[in-house]
């Protein structure tokens, strides 16, 4: 177990492009932290400078006590779970699973049972003689999760595990990653572009926005208090609103309609998130519902807000057909970000 340390770590790739500007966080020992953003924002490279698979072109990364920018990937003491799984596919689970000790030359007395309670952990027991071929993609994912486990690592290394895995089979393994890795403590690092896995596995997060930073917190934090439109449009589903608007008289005005009392002058981003909206027949606001969108657990009304895409979040028993209702804004959930630059005032 270790904590994590990147000070001002760097990548430029050898045909020049800066994929990672200087980032600098540390991760505490146990920690599981998510590094979430879009398709090519510099989340694997980041990884693979941790991993030691990619060289760092600048700044200092310590794992535990020690540098480790020039130390080979094998002594780090680090497991990594691919999201191809990388098993050997003519080798048994159990082989899989003991195939990095074997190569560390442990005594096959320790392998066996270290393979055993792995498999005992990860449900995979009676798998063992199997082959990869012969396993679900989510037992293809446990035995990935066991070949990590024995190794028995200072830091775990996810890269997108469950993006192979149908929508249930992610939602069951998110969980058992989850606590699995409460379970050993061990500290972990987590790539997704899956916003959902990045708020519902983290202790922290992390948001990344082409190579940059935009935010590290909480989950909540990230969601309640997002520190810029980027992260307020990419965390949560649906996004939250962002709707122009202007700072007049210490009000923030919609069109004609004030939203929130604040000192602001001029044009600023209003944020609110669907579900910090109340409706009903003695709301204030006039809305149009263009679309409903039915969900089930709950419903989705889709329509315009001072002629701007805006969405509500209404419980199931909200009966709503499209037309016109009456809406209230809960001024304490507005979040104000700068016209210009998009970041949180
Ligand atoms: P992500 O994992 O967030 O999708 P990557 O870390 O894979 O993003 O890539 C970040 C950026 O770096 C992308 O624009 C990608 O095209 C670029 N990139 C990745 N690998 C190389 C490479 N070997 N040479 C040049 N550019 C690369």
């Amino acid at each position: 177990m270790a904590q994590v340390s990147l000070n001002n770590i760097r990548k430029v790739y050898p045909n020049g492009y800066e994929a990672v500007e200087p980032i600098s966080f540390n991760i505490a020992d146990g920690e599981f932290v998510v590094l979430v953003g879009p398709s090519g924002c510099g989340k694997s490279t980041l990884l693979r400078m941790v991993a030691g698979l990619e060289d760092i072109s600048e700044g200092a990364l310590s794992i535990g006590d020690r540098n480790v920018n020039h130390v080979d990937p094998a002594d780090r003491d680090i497991a990594m779970v691919f999201q191809n799984y990388a098993l050997y596919p003519h080798m048994t689970v159990r082989k899989n699973i003991g195939y990095g000790l074997k190569n560390r030359k442990t005594p096959t007395a320790d392998i066996e049972a270290k393979v055993q309670a792995a498999a005992k952990m990860l449900n995979l027991t009676e798998f063992l003689d199997r082959k990869p071929s012969q396993l679900s993609g989510g037992q293809r994912q446990r035995v990935a999760m066991g070949r990590a486990v024995v190794r028995d690592p200072a830091l775990f290394l996810f890269d997108e595990p469950l993006s192979n895995l149908d929508a249930k089979l992610r939602h069951q393994m998110r969980i058992e990653i989850k606590a699995l890795q409460r379970r050993l403590g061990v500290t972990s690092i987590y790539v997704t572009h899956d916003q959902v896995e990045a708020m519902t596995m983290a202790d922290r997060i992390i948001v990344l926005n082409a190579g940059r930073i935009e935010q590290i917190g909480t989950p909540a934090e990230i969601y309640h208090r997002p520190a810029s439109t980027f992260v307020a449009s990419f965390m949560g589903a649906p996004p939250m609103n962002l709707i122009n608007a202007q700072g007049r008289d210490g009000r923030v005005m919609v069109g004609e309609i004030a939203v929130t009392n604040n000192p602001v002058n001029g044009p600023v981003t209003m944020g609110i998130r669907p579900e910090d909206i109340n409706i009903g027949a003695d709301c204030e606001i006039p809305f149009t519902v263009d679309i409903v969108e039915e969900l089930g657990a709950h419903r989705l009304l889709h329509g315009k807000l001072d002629g701007q895409d805006f969405t509500i979040h209404v419980a199931k028993d909200r009966v709503v057909s499209a037309g016109p209702i009456h809406m209230t804004i809960n001024p304490a959930a507005v979040v104000l970000f700068d016209a210009e630059t998009g970041l949180a005032l």
